[in-house]
C-alpha cells in the first residue's frame, strides 16, 4: 500500500481492545491514532481498588502473539496486568500512536446524507465496517489539561470506550436521598479511582456501608472489612445475591459443566445458604449477565469474624445518620459506597454528535446489542 492510499483509523480507548485494534491496522499498513482520556495505557486496569487482580486465570486473559512473562501467577495483580498491557503496546510499536489525555467529545460521519448510509445497510449485524468510503470521520477531541479543542479527519473510526465510566446512580423520593445524610456517598468507581493512601484514609475507623452484591460492591465491601476490622464492621446491603464463585475451581471447568452438579458443589462449600447469598439465577445465566465474578479472599471469614455484615432488602433510603432499610432496620453509617453498575449504552452514545447514529449504536433498549465487526465475540 503506498502511503496516499494509507487509510487513517481513529481508535477511541486505550485499554485492551484498543491497543489490539491498533496493533492490527498497524500491520495492515494502515495510520491509526489511539486517543484515551485517561493519563496512561491500560483501560479499566489504570486505576483500581489495592485488591483487584484479574479474576480470569492469565491464561484467559492473554493476547495470543504476546504470552505473559514468565513465573507469572494464575491470576495477576492490577499492577502486573498493566504492566502486560503496557509492554504489548510497547513491543508492537502501539504507544506511539496513543494520544493521551485526550477525549473524543464528539464523532461524526460527513460526506454521506443519512439517507445515503441508511441505505448501505451495514449495521445490521451483516459483518460489513461502517461507510463505503464516500465519507469521513470528523472527531472533536477535548486535551483535559488545558481543555482545548482539537479537530481531526478518518476514514475509519473504531470504538473501543468499554462499559465501564458512565456511572448508575439510584434515585430517591425527595427527602430521603443523599441530600439527608450527614456523611459521604460516593459511586465505587469514584472509590476505586483514589489514590490508594486517600483510599484508605477515607474509610479509616469509619462505619462504611456499601450498596450492591456485584463484582465491585463484594471488593468494596471486603477492602473495607479488612481495613477496619470487627471494631467499625462494614456493611453491604443488597437485593440479590450473584454468583461469586471461589478461583479454585470454576475457570477450569468447560461452560457445559456450568451446571446443577457445580451450583450444587458450590453451595456445599462456599457458605452462601448460611448467610443469604444464595443467587435465584443459575450460573449460566450469571456468566451471560456478567454477573459471574471471583470471590474476594476471605469473604466469608469476615463475615464470621464480625466484619463484614450482610444484609439483604430490596430498597433503601438515606437518613441523616444512616440507611433505613425497607425491612425497616437502621444502619448507621460515616460513609456509603454506591457500587450500583454503569451505564454502558450512555458511555456509547456520548461518544457521537449525531442523535440518529446515537440511536444506531444504542437504541430504546436497556442494554447495547451492537452487532461486532464481523460477529467478533
Ligand atoms: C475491576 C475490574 C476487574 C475486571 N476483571 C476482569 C477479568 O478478570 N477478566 C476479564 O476478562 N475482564 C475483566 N474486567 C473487564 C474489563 O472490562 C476488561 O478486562 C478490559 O479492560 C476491557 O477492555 P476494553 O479495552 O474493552 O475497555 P476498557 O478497559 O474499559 O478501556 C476503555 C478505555 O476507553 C477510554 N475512553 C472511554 N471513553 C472515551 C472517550 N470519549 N474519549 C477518549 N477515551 C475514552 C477510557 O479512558 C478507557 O481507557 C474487569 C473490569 C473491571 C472494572
Amino acid at each position: 500500500m503506498d502511503s496516499s492510499n494509507k487509510k487513517r483509523v481513529a481508535i477511541i480507548g486505550a485499554g485492551p481492545s484498543g491497543l489490539a485494534a491498533c496493533k492490527h491496522a498497524l500491520a495492515k499498513g494502515f495510520v491509526p491514532v489511539i486517543f484515551d482520556s485517561g493519563a496512561s495505557v491500560g483501560g479499566v486496569w489504570t486505576r483500581t481498588l489495592a485488591s483487584t487482580k484479574l479474576q480470569t486465570p492469565a491464561a484467559a486473559f492473554q493476547f495470543s502473539d504476546f504470552p505473559w512473562p514468565a513465573g507469572t501467577s494464575e491470576f495477576p495483580s492490577h499492577d502486573q496486568v498493566l504492566a502486560y498491557l503496557t509492554a504489548y503496546a510497547r513491543k508492537f510499536g502501539v504507544l506511539e500512536c496513543v494520544k493521551l489525555g485526550s477525549k473524543v467529545v464528539g464523532a461524526e460521519y460527513s460526506g454521506a446524507s443519512e439517507k445515503e448510509v441508511t441505505a448501505w445497510d451495514r449495521w445490521s449485524g451483516n459483518g460489513e465496517a461502517f461507510g463505503d468510503g464516500s465519507g469521513e470521520w470528523h472527531l472533536t477531541v477535548q486535551h483535559i489539561e488545558s481543555g482545548s479543542i482539537q479537530k481531526y479527519e478518518f476514514d475509519f473510526l473504531i470504538v473501543c470506550v468499554g462499559r465501564y465510566g458512565v456511572t448508575k446512580i439510584p434515585t430517591f423520593p425527595p427527602n430521603k436521598g443523599p441530600e439527608v445524610f450527614h456523611g459521604k456517598v460516593l459511586h465505587a468507581q469514584d472509590y476505586s479511582h483514589m489514590e490508594d493512601r486517600d483510599a484508605a484514609e477515607l474509610i479509616r475507623g469509619k462505619r462504611v456501608v456499601v450498596v450492591g452484591s456485584g463484582k465491585s460492591g463484594l471488593d468494596t465491601a471486603a477492602e473495607c472489612a479488612e481495613a477496619n476490622g470487627s471494631k467499625y464492621p462494614c456493611t453491604l446491603i443488597y437485593r440479590t445475591a450473584n454468583w461469586m464463585v471461589d478461583h479454585k475451581l470454576t475457570w477450569g471447568l468447560n461452560r457445559w459443566l456450568l451446571s446443577t452438579v457445580t451450583e450444587t458443589y458450590y453451595k456445599m462449600h462456599i457458605p452462601m445458604r448460611k448467610n443469604g447469598m444464595v443467587p435465584d439465577c443459575t450460573i449460566s445465566q450469571s456468566l451471560l449477565g456478567w454477573k459471574l465474578g471471583l470471590l474476594p479472599d476471605r469473604f466469608y471469614d469476615l463475615v464470621d469474624e464480625g466484619s463484614l455484615v450482610l444484609n439483604k432488602c430490596d430498597s433503601f433510603s438515606f437518613c441523616a445518620d444512616g440507611l433505613v432499610l425497607d425491612t425497616g432496620k437502621r444502619v448507621e453509617a460515616d460513609v456509603v459506597i454506591l457500587a450500583t453498575g454503569f451505564n454502558p449504552d450512555q458511555l456509547l452514545r456520548s461518544v457521537f454528535t449525531s442523535p440518529w447514529v446515537r440511536d444506531i449504536v444504542s437504541g430504546a433498549s436497556s442494554d447495547t446489542m451492537l452487532p461486532l465487526y464481523r460477529q467478533v465475540d
